[in-house]
Formats: C-alpha cells, sequence, structure tokens
C-alpha cells in the first residue's frame, strides 16, 4: 500500500479520452478517481479530497465552469481544465474563476504529465509559502529574493521599478498557474480600464527586456497568447515528484 501517491479526479464523459487519461496517470504511479458528469465529480470530490482535478468544460449535465465555482467556494486544490474548446473566452473564464490551467484537446502525454507535474507543485508551493512566508525563488539562473525584495540573474542585481518586481513576484507565487490578464491588473492595480493590458504589456516587455530574454523567447515568463502569462516551471528537484 502506497500511501504518499497523489490522488486525481478526472472529470470526463468522453470513455475514450477518459481511459487515455487514466492509462497516462496510472503509468506514472497516480492514483486515479473517475467521474462523467459534474455532479458525479462534485460527489467524489467531497468523499474522496483528491490532490488534483482534471476537468472537461462540456458534461453532459452541467457546465464544467460550475464545478469550478463549487469547489473554489472551499476549496483551493488545483484544477486543470481538459478541453476541446479552443475559443479563448472558455479557458480565461476558467482561469478567472480559478482553475490554474489547461491543456487543449488534442493533447499529448508528455503535455498532460507536465502540466499535471506542474499543478500538484502549485499545491506544494502554497503549503511552502503558508509555513514560510518570504524565503526565495529559484528558476535556473534566476532569484527572486522575497524579504529583500530583490531580484538577480547569474548573479548581477535586475534594476526593476516596484510594479515591475510585483508582476514577477505575483507570477512566481503561482508556478503552474497560467495567470490571465485580468487577474494580474487587478491585483497589481486594483481596477481593469481601457489602458491596462497595453500596460501590463509594457511592463512585461521591460521586465523580460531587463531579465536579459528576447522578445518572443519564452524564458523565465511564458506568454499564453490571448490568455495570461505563467511563470516557466522550475526543474523538478530528484525525488521531487514521490
Ligand atoms: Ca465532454
Amino acid at each position: 500500500m502506497n500511501s504518499n501517491r497523489y490522488k486525481i479526479l478526472v472529470v470526463e464523459d468522453e470513455a475514450n479520452i477518459c481511459s487515455f487519461v487514466k492509462t497516462i496517470l496510472e503509468a506514472n504511479d497516480y492514483q486515479v478517481l473517475v467521474a462523467s458528469t459534474c455532479q458525479q465529480g462534485l460527489m467524489m470530490f467531497s468523499s474522496h479530497v483528491p490532490d488534483l482535478i482534471i476537468l472537461d468544460l462540456g458534461l453532459p449535465d452541467r457546465d464544467g465552469l460550475e464545478l469550478i465555482k463549487a469547489v473554489r467556494a472551499t476549496n483551493a486544490v488545483p484544477i486543470l481544465v481538459l478541453s476541446a474548446r479552443t475559443m479563448e473566452n472558455d479557458k480565461v473564464t476558467a482561469l478567472d474563476l480559478g482553475a490554474n490551467d489547461y491543456v487543449t484537446k488534442p493533447f499529448g502525454t508528455a503535455e498532460l504529465v507536465a502540466r499535471v507535474r506542474a499543478a500538484l507543485r502549485t499545491r506544494r508551493t502554497a503549503d511552502s509559502f503558508s509555513a514560510a512566508p518570504g524565503g526565495k525563488f529559484y528558476l535556473e539562473d534566476m532569484v527572486i529574493d522575497y524579504d529583500r525584495r530583490i531580484v538577480t540573474v547569474a548573479g548581477a542585481e535586475v534594476k526593476l521599478t516596484q510594479t515591475e518586481y510585483n508582476i514577477l513576484a505575483l507570477l512566481s507565487e503561482h508556478t503552474g498557474k497560467v495567470l490571465t490578464y485580468s487577474s494580474i491588473i487587478s491585483t497589481i492595480w486594483g481596477r481593469i480600464d481601457e489602458g491596462s493590458t497595453k500596460k501590463l504589456q509594457v511592463n512585461m516587455a521591460n521586465i523580460r527586456k531587463k531579465l536579459g530574454s528576447k522578445p518572443g523567447d519564452n524564458r523565465y515568463i511564458i506568454n499564453e497568447l490571448g490568455v495570461g502569462y505563467r511563470i516557466q516551471d522550475p526543474p523538478t528537484a530528484p525525488g521531487d515528484d514521490s
């Protein structure tokens, strides 16, 4: 009996996709629970308390977005949205309701496993943040020192404005999560107006430039076009997924 395995709830009504996902996850040593409707998903969520939910948005009884709302009312469990819908609006709505990330169908094995690992890491990061506020964030040669509000790349300090630092720190506190434009704007500036997105893009361009990242280069910060930004996933430490 292996009690430290992560428990993942898959809510998906298409049997072939469901069994594909289940097979991949079990091959990676995750424990898998399956539900095919929104209602069944909610019931299994409360009785089994999984470490992660993989959720299809198009379910037969209710919209998957309803499940995100219901779960988020009480619980911070990572939610990875799985959807054939390629419309940006659905992704953005799901993320703004509290989903951590999304995978668009059709997806490959490696992509799914990477997203699952990153989403599970969110949970661990959140735990360690509450246990030890401050501390440091490491990503390749970049270090964020939260106590001193200093960012270094390869040991050299990067001169960021307060706003630029706040944006970078916000992204780093949400590894494994896509932050939508509006969620970043409302956290950093408190309100959204006409020029907000442009203001965010300008700040982001400056952050990238100061970090030494070339335009279009997805180093440190990944631009999810039309949706938002995510911090690059830190490498998995040996034994990290045990
Ligand atoms: Ca479906």
